[in-house]
């Protein structure tokens, strides 16, 4: 088969695979915040969540109505060939995903306000490469819903500040999203770099998995410091209160300039959308977050 052809059956079958199935940490995460959810309000969100994923995955119908703006990540192998072909697959990937899972088409042209209909469009899908050795080709689709997004911010606050002015950042950028984001969120945080690093890297963090700790022991404890804070502001499940506002922070860090601190926190929603399938150089694929049959 052309690696074209493959590239494209693949992006299909990951997309339909992130709008209908939650990867299994975060499905695990859900549970437990059901289990442990103090709230009654919170709880009944959480149950009508869990029932909502049960259905979705029963009936391979997206989760959500909000299906996303659509983001690839690819690894790309330094010695696989025909990487030009790639980003015409995953688009072609989008359209024919969008008639046959379905997707709610969300590509609107921001100056006309015409909605392409298809889910493509300048920079959409978005792709973001990555060269690494060897021969394989690894997809990652991240659906990124709108509701989460509308609340993700950037802060260049003072270098002075330090780390306890970028704590203080993200939790009051999590008590100004309220509701706004469909908590319980997972949060992207991303401190250093400039502007556009820092929520490239925010962005990013949201693709780890929720079981998985940071390698790095200080930023481990940042983490863990920052899913105190932001559930201690009992926002709560879908807003209604509770001890669950988010399921998980992941941190990443690039190095600033002297005289700039940026600040990034990119949201996610519950529907915590993702897929991932490595094609090997054998035209083998092997997918990464779901069981596939
Ligand atoms: S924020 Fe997430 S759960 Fe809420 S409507 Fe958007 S995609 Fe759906």
């Amino acid at each position: 088969m052309k690696i074209e052809t493959l590239v494209e059956d693949v992006g299909v079958k990951l997309l339909q695979l992130a709008v209908t199935k939650l990867p299994q940490d975060v499905k695990e995460s859900l549970q437990q915040a059901y289990r442990e959810e103090e709230n009654g309000a919170g709880k009944t969100q959480l149950e009508a969540i869990l029932k909502n994923i049960d259905l979705a995955e029963k009936t391979s119908t997206p989760m959500c109505q909000d299906t996303g703006v659509i983001i690839f990540y690819i690894k790309a192998g330094a010695q696989t060939q025909n990487l030009d072909k790639i980003e015409k697959a995953l688009s072609k990937a989008t359209i024919r995903a969008t008639k046959e899972v379905p997707l709610r088409p969300n590509a609107v042209n921001p100056f006309t306000q015409k909605n392409s209909g298809d889910n493509t469009g300048r920079y959409v899908p978005f792709i973001h490469w990555e060269i690494v050795s060897g021969n394989t080709i690894e997809i990652t689709v991240l659906p990124k819903g709108g509701g989460s997004e509308n609340v993700c911010s950037l802060g260049m606050i003072s270098p002075g500040t330090g780390v306890k002015g970028l704590k203080n950042f993200v939790i009051d950028t999590v008590m100004n999203a309220g509701a706004k984001p469909c908590p319980p969120n997972i949060l992207g945080v991303a401190v250093g770099g400039g502007a556009d690093i820092a929520m490239k890297l925010a962005k990013e963090a949201l693709l780890r998995p929720l079981n998985e700790s940071n390698p790095d022991p200080e930023l481990a404890k940042l983490e863990t410091e920052l899913y105190d804070a932001a559930n201690m502001t009992g926002i709560g499940p879908m807003g209604l209160g509770g001890k669950f506002t988010v399921l998980g922070v992941k941190v990443d860090y690039a190095h600033r300039h002297p005289a700039s601190y940026p600040v990034a926190v990119a949201f996610q929603c519950w529907a915590a959308r993702r897929a991932s399938a490595r094609i090997h150089a054998d035209g083998t694929v092997e997918y990464l977050t779901h069981k596939v049959m």
